[in-house]
This record gives C-alpha cells, sequence and structure tokens, in this order.
C-alpha cells in the first residue's frame, strides 16, 4: 500500500511562484509514488478578514491552478476544506490538547500577528492564534506520513507530531505520526522588493511577488525591478547579497541546475544578464500552465472534480474522527 501524503494552501490571495516552488510542483512530482491528499485551505483563510467575493474567486483560481499545474484528479484527492466538516471537528479537539505557551512560538503567527497590527487593523483574530492545531487535525485526519511543505511550514508539522504523541500517548494510539517533507535544497523564495523576507501571497506589495498567473510582460517588469546591491557581482551570498540570491534560487530551481553551474554560467556578466535569464525561464515555466489554466478555469470539471474528491475526504475523515472521539470518551457509550 501506498504511503499517503498531504498538502494544502489558502486561499488567501493568488498563488505565488513560491508556494509552487515551495509545495505544489514537489506534490505533482510525487503523485504516483505517494496517495496524495490536497485541500484548499479556506477555513485557514478566514483567520484573517476576507472579502467574501474574493475569497471565492480565489478559491476558484487555486483550485483550477492546482489541475493546471499537474494534479491529476484520477490520482490524488483534491478538495476544499470547507466540504469536509470534520475537519474542523477534530480542529476544536486539537485545540483542546494544545498549550498558548508552544502556540505562542511559533513564527508565523508572531509575523502575521505583527503585520495585523502593523495595518492597523484594531483586533488580533483568535483564529490566527489557534490555526496550528486546525493544521494539525488537516494532516493527522489521513493519517499522512508526509506533508510536502515549505520550510516556513516546519514548525507547524513538527506542532502536529508532538499533538499526535500527547493524544496517543494520554488516548491509546489513535494518530499516524507525520513528518515534514522539505526539498534537499530548502528552498524559500524571498520577496522581490524585500529579499529577507519570505514571498507571501498575503502580502500587500504586489511588485514584490511573482503570481502565477502574471503575464510575460509583468514578469520582466517585476524581475527588473528586483531589489540586488550594487556591488554587480553575481555570486551566492544570501547573508549578505539576498536579492541576488534570490534570484540565482528561483532559477537554478527553474532550470533544475546547481548553484555551482549557475555561477559559472554568470561568470564576468551583469545583473542585467542575470535579471534577463531569470525572466526568460519564469516565462518559459509558467506559459503552459497559464495555457491550461485558461482552459480549466471557464469549464465546469473542476467544480465536479473537486465534489467528488471531497465525498471520498468524507468517508476517510469520519471513520477517523469516530475513533478519536470513541478514545477521548466524546461519545454515550464506548464504541
Ligand atoms: P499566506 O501569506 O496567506 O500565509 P503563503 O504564500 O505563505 O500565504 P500558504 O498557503 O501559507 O502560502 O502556503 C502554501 C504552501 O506554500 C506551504 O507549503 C508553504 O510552505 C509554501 N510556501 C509559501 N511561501 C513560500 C515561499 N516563499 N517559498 C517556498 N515555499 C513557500
Ligand atoms: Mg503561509
Amino acid at each position: 500500500m501506498k504511503e499517503k501524503m498531504i498538502t494544502g494552501i489558502t486561499p488567501s490571495g493568488e498563488m505565488t511562484l513560491g508556494n509552487y516552488l515551495g509545495a505544489i510542483k514537489r506534490a505533482v512530482e510525487f503523485q504516483d509514488e505517494y496517495e496524495l491528499y490536497v485541500f484548499i485551505a479556506n477555513l485557514h483563510a478566514i483567520t484573517i478578514p476576507q472579502d467574501k467575493e474574493i475569497l471565492r474567486k480565489n478559491t476558484k483560481e487555486i483550485a483550477a491552478l492546482y489541475f493546471a499545474c499537474g494534479l491529476d484528479p484520477q490520482k490524488s484527492t483534491v478538495f476544499l476544506q470547507s466540504d469536509v466538516l470534520e475537519h474542523a471537528q477534530l480542529g476544536w479537539i486539537l485545540n483542546t490538547q494544545s498549550s498558548i505557551g508552544e502556540l505562542s512560538r511559533m513564527t508565523q503567527f508572531k509575523d502575521k500577528s505583527s503585520k495585523t497590527k502593523a495595518q492597523s487593523k484594531d483586533y488580533i483574530p483568535a483564529g490566527l492564534f489557534t490555526y496550528p492545531t486546525l493544521m494539525a487535525a488537516d494532516i493527522l485526519m489521513y493519517d499522512a506520513k508526509f506533508v510536502p511543505v515549505g520550510i516556513d511550514q516546519k514548525q507547524h508539522v513538527e506542532l502536529t507530531r508532538d499533538l499526535a504523541i500527547r493524544v496517543n500517548n494520554k488516548y491509546g494510539t489513535v494518530f499516524q505520526i507525520p513528518e515534514p517533507l522539505i526539498s534537499k535544497d530548502k528552498i524559500k523564495i524571498m520577496d522581490l522588493q524585500d529579499p529577507t523576507k519570505k514571498m507571501s501571497k498575503s502580502s500587500t506589495n504586489q511588485k514584490a511577488i511573482i503570481y502565477m498567473l502574471d503575464e510575460p510582460k509583468v514578469i520582466e517588469a517585476k524581475i527588473k525591478a528586483a531589489i540586488t546591491d550594487s556591488e554587480n557581482l553575481i555570486k551566492y551570498d544570501p547573508k549578505n547579497k539576498p536579492g541576488v540570491a534570490n534570484l540565482m534560487t528561483i532559477y537554478t530551481t527553474l532550470k533544475k541546475i546547481t548553484i555551482k553551474e549557475a555561477e559559472k554560467h554568470w561568470q564576468g556578466k551583469n545583473y542585467k544578464d542575470l535579471k534577463d535569464d531569470v525572466a526568460a525561464a519564469l516565462i518559459e515555466t509558467l506559459a503552459p500552465i497559464q495555457q491550461r489554466y485558461k482552459q480549466l478555469y471557464n469549464s465546469s470539471e473542476v467544480e465536479q472534480w473537486l465534489k467528488d474528491a471531497a465525498i471520498k475526504a468524507q468517508y476517510e475523515a469520519r471513520k477517523k474522527l469516530n475513533k478519536v472521539q470513541n478514545a477521548l470518551g466524546l461519545n454515550y457509550n464506548r464504541k
């Protein structure tokens, strides 16, 4: 039997290059080897205020993009999180098993709550604080052994492991212990305007982000305007030259070459050459995905695929939730 694997994306904005290279591309590559579950995390999206029409639009776009990137509905279970009610129920149960101390240590919470404050919103949603417990439910629900995530989510998968071990020790084994699957090169695509920050779809500076649906002209302009430094020397040094290093990471990941090979390729060249190469590589990779996306977005196929997958996921989720509820005494008669 194949091991299970799960990954998700929050429809909190338009899909970025970071999402693609950090998670989706790898999930697509794993489809044959693993039993893959992929969900659109709309319950996570509402941990920060969302306009309902924009949320729906982002959800539709991300769904069509998932399939356009190569997820195959015949092989993988691709569904909408809110279609499987058990996620929220198990999320609540895991919430009760977590501590304020451990949730306070999540760096994503620190980042996102400080952003919320900076945008002078008048409150920090409690959901932003507790969402790692819902994420734990998403993962533990399907006995996923592996979770392909970007390095920014590693801490949450570690918390998931802690919660699973805690519940298993307290109530008897109900959960499989998952592992984060981070690519060997641990790629983290950085913001083009502030390369010390990761590229995030919920960030407000559009110029700083390559979206999967950006047109060639837009890609060229964004890469041209990407922050580098004044040295004009192409060298991989993320600490001192984060902007240049980020462009190099994008290029080498797209072209499947090593940093050493790239440095050799750019020997004696300048930042204009570097940027031209990066933009061309991006356009080449994104064009076929965008073409497929357009066909899918205007068809009814995607909705049907999501519905079929939700039915399959519901069946699995119900089995797991029954087991957990029984273990915790959440039923009138022990089963
Ligand atoms: P948000 O700003 O709403 O958190 P996000 O861009 O961080 O959006 P998520 O939906 O949180 O995207 O994450 C989807 C997947 O993409 C996760 O597996 C995450 O690890 C990965 N990911 C997100 N940003 C990057 C990045 N800059 N580089 C590599 N992987 C990333
Ligand atoms: Mg994120």
